[in-house]
């Protein structure tokens, strides 16, 4: 993110963010910058005056706690903890992480690993009040991943909190991720279904972020292809019932929607706007980038309006 960290700063104040999620550095890469870039004070003033918070720091993709391989493992937690030694220079509260995948080890094995992972990684972190935390979020099952549904999440709560990371770690679903693992959260119904066992098995204040995205994958595909807000399966009514769930009233959403330094990150967040508030949405200068012109072939339910009007101010 280099010089732009400024830039994403007062772009995420244009397009009337109230959250935000960057990467501190690379995230295709292992290797870290061994310091926070110098305008990191500037932008996390920046961010305050704007009142755009929590601020999350997504994990390099490479990152994998669950994996059997040493070598990986061993990176990986370094990588994390360097994410989290070096987030209260940005001003982040989150740390997002992938659950990650077992790479054939089984579940149970995946689970194990990514927690001793995580206490490693946070056994050198900063803590108490105000100390980063670390959000694992859910995965859409592809290429043995574990976090596939909430009895997993459960797992690794359970598991972490036997190893004293209680108040530590806490979650973040992906809407796509919810999708291509088989939940049809199209279907309010589905939405409250997901969100009662997350309260009965972990409890909702453990629901720290949303990564609110469409897609245009198959439900129970395993893959999470990101899609424009209310242009994929998910649709408008799942995504305005989650935007105005009460449940959710303490959960940080946040985009990851195609295009985003295109001019599709203000587009999407208007959608937000219209989601809450009931409204058509705001339409899209399509084509999407390298996707020819026309609509997303295999869009689900599209442009219509969400069931009731009203609600509270989301993302
Ligand atoms: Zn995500």
């Amino acid at each position: 993110m280099g010089g732009g960290l400024l830039k994403v700063a007062e772009r995420a104040g244009e397009i009337g963010a109230s959250a935000l999620q960057i990467f501190s550095d690379n995230p295709t890469a292992w290797r870290r910058r061994p310091e926070p870039p110098p305008e990191a004070p500037a932008f996390r003033q920046r961010l305050a005056e704007l009142d755009i918070g929590p601020l999350a720091i997504h994990a390099a993709y490479l990152v994998n706690l669950a994996g059997p391989d040493e070598i990986l493992f061993d990176r990986s937690v370094e990588v994390l903890r360097h994410e989290l030694v070096h987030a209260p220079a940005f001003g982040a509260r989150f740390i997002n992480v992938h659950a990650g995948s077992h790479r054939g080890a089984g579940v149970e094995a995946g689970v194990a690993r990514l927690v001793d992972g995580l206490s490693r990684a946070l056994a050198e972190a900063p803590d108490g009040p105000g100390a980063p935390l670390v959000a694992v979020e859910n995965s859409s099952g592809g290429g043995d991943s574990i976090g596939v549904n909430v009895e997993q999440l459960a797992a690794v709560l359970e598991l972490a909190t036997a190893h004293g990371l209680d108040g530590r770690i806490g979650f973040c679903l992906d809407t796509a991720h919810l999708w291509g693992a088989g939940y049809d959260i199209s279907d309010p119904a589905v939405i409250d279904g997901v969100l009662a066992e997350f309260d009965r098995l972990l409890g909702l204040d453990r629901l720290w972020m949303i990564h609110l995205n469409d897609t245009s994958s198959g439900l129970g595909s395993r893959h999470d292809r990101h899609e424009h807000l209310g242009e994929g399966w998910i649709g408008p009514l799942g995504m305005a019932h989650l935007l105005r769930h009460p449940a959710l009233d303490h959960v940080a959403f946040y985009l990851e929607t195609p295009g985003m330094e295109e001019g599709f990150d203000a587009i999407n967040m208007a959608r937000v706007g219209d989601l809450v508030a009931g409204r058509p949405l705001t339409p899209g200068p399509l084509p999407r980038p390298g996707t020819g012109p026309g609509p997303t072939p295999q869009a689900g339910p599209t442009a219509e309006t969400p069931a009731q009007a009203g609600g509270r101010a989301g993302a």
